[in-house]
């Protein structure tokens, strides 16, 4: 049997986490690593390695997601704006194994990305 991610150990409440949101399809909490003055991980409950493994089944969950990174960042005051993430694979940077959305703001973020 593979190996449980970080995430998932979070899920399973093994190691904590400074969790903002949780509800019965999905877990927000503070990166341990942030990145600006707020950065917000979102994931499904669901173990879905990556977004190239979200299935046409998941649509109403993905909804769901976006729906809740926007009322994250209501709740949070991202009033002058935000930006969302999802790093996929090797080549997107990707580091764990467990489809995440990044939820990035607090300050102006430059473009284009490394
Ligand atoms: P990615 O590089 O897109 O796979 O993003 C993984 C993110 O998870 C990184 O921003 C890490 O800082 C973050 N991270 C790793 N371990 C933890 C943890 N235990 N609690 C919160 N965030 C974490």
């Amino acid at each position: 049997m593979a190996e449980k991610t970080i995430f998932k150990r979070i899920i399973d409440g093994e190691i904590p986490a400074d969790i903002v949101h949780q509800d019965e399809q999905c877990l927000a909490f503070r990166d341990i690593s942030p990145q600006a003055p707020t950065h917000i991980v979102v994931i499904p409950r669901k173990e879905i390695p990556s977004l190239a493994h979200v299935g046409d089944d998941d649509a109403a969950l993905m909804g769901h997601l976006v729906v809740t990174i926007r009322k994250l960042a209501e709740q949070l005051q991202l009033d002058q704006g935000y930006r969302v993430i999802v790093n996929c694979g090797l080549y997107g940077g990707q580091t764990v194994d467990h489809l995440h959305f990044h939820l990035l703001g607090g300050r102006a973020l430059s473009w284009p990305p490394g």
